[in-house]
């Protein structure tokens, strides 16, 4: 199902069964009073975003939801050797194809920070099923990156560079909204986004990590997977994850 041309948005159907046009000949007067595809998913519109900041207004929200951090490896040390033209071209190439990989799950493009983005699954979008969808964006971002990576490697002569994608999955209760001093950002905290972010640190390149709750809940897509027991940074206790 590729969900990247839904004609109505998704979000405003779920919350409110409204039907609201977001291509196509229907969209346009609602483009005309500036109500068009958010650019953190193209599937949900600019009216979804002002749910955004009911949220933010509420200061913060806790929701079940699956986090995904995907960080391009490999990076830093190029980054050193590049050309600042080649620096952005492999950036925007890596977003994009994650961005595409997210949108086509229902996922939400939360940030990107510096090589890695971050991604927020059942958030505006809502599925019972995030953390499966979330894995299989996962695997999606590996695989459209390994096609787009060739065609990279050859047009900035990278041969010899890692360029894999390492990936880490968390799912669980975590606070959503608007968070931090000097520049407010509407994101999510808590410690399933902290185990995300340290999941996709273990993981070795090309790989996928996920929480003992990612694979409970997604484990028809798991099988098979093993547990391995990983001591993550700023984590008292070892905790165990399963390659997806
Ligand atoms: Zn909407």
């Amino acid at each position: 199902m590729t969900l990247q041309q839904a004609r109505i948005c998704i979000g405003c159907w779920q919350q409110m069964h409204l039907p609201v046009p977001l291509r196509g000949v229907l969209s346009v007067p609602f483009r005309a009073v500036g109500i068009r595809p958010s650019k953190m998913n193209p599937n949900t519109c600019t009216v979804c975003e002002l749910m955004f900041t009911r949220v933010m207004r509420a200061r913060k929200i806790t929701i079940d939801a699956t986090i995904l951090f995907a960080d391009l490896r490999g990076y830093t040390t190029l980054s050193q050797s590049l050309s600042a033209d080649a620096i952005s071209g492999l950036l925007d190439a890596f977003y994009d194809e994650c961005a595409g990989a997210i949108w086509q799950y229902d996922g939400l493009l939360n940030k990107t920070i510096g090589d890695a983005v971050m991604a927020v699954f059942n958030f505006p979008i809502q599925s019972e099923d995030h953390a499966k969808h979330a894995v299989r964006a996962a695997r999606e971002i590996l695989k459209r990156w390994r096609i787009e990576r060739e065609t990279l490697v050859e047009r900035f002569g990278l041969a010899g560079s890692d360029l894999g994608v390492g990936i880490g999955v968390s799912s669980g209760e975590l606070s959503f909204g608007e968070f931090g001093r000097s520049h407010r950002d509407l994101t999510a905290i808590g410690t399933v986004v902290n185990t995300a972010s340290r999941a996709q640190s273990a993981a070795g390149s090309d790989q996928i990590l996920v929480t003992q709750d990612v694979y409970q809940r997604a484990q028809s897509d798991l099988a098979g997977s093993q547990a391995k027991t990983y001591q993550l940074k700023g984590f008292q206790e070892p905790i165990e994850l399963y390659a997806a």
